[in-house]
């Protein structure tokens, strides 16, 4: 599919309009990552995503819609937070940003997994923008991969996830900002002369944008009881990772094949010769944000390597990377704060 000719795309945008509408399950592509998307209004066509994900029920979805106006439609404002939504809306929607809000009723217990919270968001990938357009739904879409897997940034990756199992992948090309979206949570503690962002999971909309807009707090790495689906072991290739420590060296063991996921491909402490097979995160531009886009698609093509073991370099922990390194870590199966 040709994203950048305007009649193909909005041939594929009524075709998986019409599935939604009618209560399917369609695949589409988001800024972020490729999603799964479902009229999130209906219970029936929301229990399909959790049953094509094979998600566990107590880990709730996402609802995108159109914008502030829709998100009105299916969430509260409180009036203490409101200054604040709104020039967060102003300032990052549509984009990756994901606020925590009350919900209204219309929406489903299945979405928010029981939460009285709804994560709402503004996306703004011209074909999911279309699909909003046309079928005047908010739609609940998780990332479009089976459940704990790397999500997926290009429509190949999705058929190898799903294919067989939902109607139509639409295919946009390969995400722009290649990790899930920022989550906060916005709170203003009586007396506080500042809002609290407390990010509940970490993405493109970092803490240095954020910190402008209030006090920003790294959300909790513990499961929370309000906010189940912060679970610990996701993003995991089926292939063992070790993720180094900044500097760390390694050393192989005889007769295992190893494959490095590199920051920018110099090698520093460790000797390539080492590595049946060498993915460099950033080796163009050097930049976090090219690191973000090439992550999943370079897991992935590292865990259908064969290999014994995937030794991921540490990246730097600031601006997007503090992101990458949430999903390296959950990757490694050491927990972070985010989830599948
Ligand atoms: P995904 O759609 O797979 O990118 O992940 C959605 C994630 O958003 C969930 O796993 C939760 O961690 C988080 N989330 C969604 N809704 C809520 C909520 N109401 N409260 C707290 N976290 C939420
Ligand atoms: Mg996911």
């Amino acid at each position: 599919m040709e994203t950048d000719e305007p009649e193909t795309l909005g041939v594929a945008a009524v075709a998986a309009a019409r599935y939604l509408t009618a209560g399917e399950v369609v695949a589409l592509p988001a800024e972020t990552v490729y999603g799964l998307a479902a009229n999130a209004f209906d219970p029936v066509a929301v229990a399909k995503i959790f049953a094509v994900k094979e998600r566990p029920d107590f880990d709730p979805l996402i609802v995108h819609v159109r914008n502030l106006e829709a998100v009105r439609e299916i969430a509260m404002i409180p009036s203490e937070i409101e200054d604040v939504v709104l020039k967060l809306a102003n300032a990052f929607w549509p984009g990756p940003l994901t606020l925590l809000l009350p919900k209204k009723p219309v929406i489903p217990d299945s979405v928010t997994s029981g939460l009285p919270t709804v994560a709402v968001r503004v996306p703004s990938h011209a074909v999911f923008r279309r699909v909003l357009k046309e079928c005047r739904l908010p739609l609940a879409a998780p990332s479009a991969n089976r459940f704990g897997r790397i999500s997926p940034t290009t429509a190949s990756a999705v058929v190898k996830e799903l294919g067989g199992r939902i109607p139509l992948v639409l295919d946009g090309g390969a995400c722009g900002e290649g990790v899930e979206s920022t989550i906060l949570r916005i709170t203003r503690p009586p007396g506080s002369p500042k809002p609290v962002l407390e990010v509940v999971r970490a993405g493109p909309v970092t803490r240095e944008l954020l910190k402008q807009f209030g006090i920003v707090k790294k959300g909790s790495r513990e499961p929370r009881p309000d906010a189940p689906g912060q679970l610990q072991s996701h993003y995991a290739p089926t292939t063992p990772l070790r993720l180094l420590a900044e500097g760390e060296g390694f050393s192989p063991q005889p007769g295992k094949t190893y494959g490095l996921l590199s920051v920018d491909g110099e090698p520093g402490r460790l000797n390539l010769s080492d590595f049946a097979m060498v993915a460099v995160l950033s080796p163009g531009s050097g930049k976090l944000s090219e690191a973000a886009i090439r992550l999943f698609a370079l897991l992935r093509q590292l865990d259908e390597a064969g290999l014994d073991e995937i030794i991921a370099e540490s990246v730097a922990e600031q601006g997007v990377g503090v992101a990458i390194m949430d999903r390296l870590r959950k990757a490694a199966g050491r927990g972070g704060n985010g989830n599948d």
